[in-house]
């Protein structure tokens, strides 16, 4: 009874390939994220904005590696930079400092003066977790504030009402934390509470109620990449965090380099005190940088308050006093080559990947009104998504979840099918390699899907 039989037949061989898998990783993934019903299709190659598959079928790919590769597949500038890396340097990982921590961190800098010192990590996971650590040794307080439905990763203390059954999140005004995964202890619960977005009233008396165990409030300024923060809220969070001495951790592993060049905060003229990116700085490779105010992000400096130079004072800090943070692969020069090349390319062609976005944004919403349905395309500079529903405004998790999820799966699906690719209810990011003839034939599919569909 499924509703797609043609599935099956296009996508034959990712069937094949997905029971094989399963003999070599549970479920046959190697992150939950992948798997959709009734199987993901495996992909074989990426080439600028498309993607074929293990059957030979194209896609336009609107997933682009969950918004990571803004560039598209195999861009040549990416390409170019890592083997100049490569050839030049070897494997190319030193164990030591080196010039690109350098030049991409002043680089970074310039798009984001908030972080006035940073480091560099293996993922916008671990950007978080630092994130968090910096403002607990900052503060010398221990409990976090997140928003109900925003992803910061995948570790404990983030792990917490990120997609609550609607039945144990608690009040709209007022929600619970509940625990996301099984093998998360429940006491991790306590010591994360969570707001409601977009609702300053109710979260500045939340704040309030916590301030003296409160380290840091995190929040996706554009949740999901899609959501927006108004104006109102997003400043007057910046206002009611320093009054009471949080610190404000904005997440922009997702909206960084996509809803502006320089993220949610020049979108929002908005300073937050520590700022965690990752996704599009890597150009396709594992990477993330958590920078902010320098007096903070002094706490992980191996020789507090010694000049790098000043032999009279390299006496070592008790390991007490520094906070401790490490990685082997920390910095990785390919992968910062391959960022370099990524903001330099952005920094030409970043307005053009916008206004493309706009425009299929336009054309698809001119579709929905002519099929008479309620649905419509939301989102900020380089990312959209699709929902269904006649409410005017979608402000939050809660608004989200009462949209036609059902339906938007469905028509995802038919999507496939015509070549149309996104994770069945997943957004839509653009890349550089998404042009005019992209869009045409996406807003083409688009219409014969909703013909079959809601025709
Ligand atoms: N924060 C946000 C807002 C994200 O969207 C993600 C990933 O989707 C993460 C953190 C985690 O990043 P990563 O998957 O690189 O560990």
């Amino acid at each position: 009874d499924y509703p797609l039989p043609d599935y099956f037949e296009r996508t034959s061989k990712s069937l094949e390939w997905m029971k094989k898998a399963k003999e070599v990783m549970p479920g046959g993934v190697t992150a939950n994220i992948k798997s959709f019903d009734p199987y993901p299709i495996v992909m074989e190659k990426g080439n600028g904005a498309h993607l074929t598959d293990v059957n030979g079928n194209e896609y336009i790919d609107y997933l682009l590696a969950y918004g990571a590769l803004m560039l598209g597949h195999g861009h040549e500038k990416i390409t170019e930079a890592i083997t100049k890396q490569l050839h030049q340097n070897g494997t190319c990982l030193f164990g030591t400092p080196h010039e690109l921590e350098y030049t991409f961190g002043k680089k970074i800098q310039q798009h984001y003066p908030s972080m006035e010192l940073l480091r560099y990590t293996n993922s916008g996971t671990e950007a978080t977790l630092l994130a968090l650590r910096l403002a607990y040794a900052y503060t010398g307080k221990y409990k976090i504030a997140k928003f109900e439905g925003h992803y910061h990763g995948g570790y404990n203390e983030v792990l917490v009402s990120v997609s609550p059954p609607l039945n144990e999140a608690g009040e709209e005004l007022n929600p619970n934390s509940v625990i996301e995964s099984k093998g998360v202890p429940e006491k991790e619960a306590e010591n994360t509470i969570i707001l409601p977005f977009n609702e300053l009233e109710a979260c500045e008396a939340i704040l309030r109620r916590h301030q003296h165990d409160l380290a840091a409030v995190m929040i996706e300024p554009v949740q999901g990449g899609f959501i927006p923060a108004t104006e109102k809220f997003i400043k007057g969070l910046r206002e009611i965090t320093k009054e009471l001495g949080i610190l404000l951790i904005f997440d922009e592993v997702k909206t960084g380099f996509r809803v502006a060049i320089g993220g949610a905060q020049q979108l929002y003229n908005v300073k937050p005190d520590i700022t965690a990116l990752g996704k599009v700085i890597g150009g396709g490779f594992p990477i993330g940088i958590v920078g902010g105010r320098e007096e903070i992000m002094l706490e992980s400096s191996p020789r507090r308050g010694a000049d790098v130079f000043d032999s009279s004072q390299s006496k070592k800090s008790k390991s007490k006093d520094v906070l401790f943070h490490s990685g082997t692969y920390n910095g990785h020069p390919m992968i910062l080559a391959a960022g370099l090349a990524t903001v330099e390319v952005l920094e030409e062609k970043i307005e053009d990947v916008f206004k493309n976005t706009a425009f299929l944004k336009q054309q698809l919403e001119q579709l929905f009104k002519r099929y008479k349905i309620g649905m419509k395309a939301i989102g900020i500079g380089s990312i959209f998504s699709v929902v269904l529903t006649n409410k005017e405004n979608i402000r939050n998790y809660r608004d989200l979840q009462q949209t036609d999820l059902s339906l938007r799966k469905e028509i995802d699906l038919h999507l496939l099918n015509e070549g149309i690719y996104t994770k069945p209810l997943n957004r839509y990011s653009l890349s550089t390699a998404h042009g005019i003839k992209e869009i045409d034939a996406t807003i083409k599919a688009y219409e014969r899907v909703l013909s079959k569909v809601c025709g």
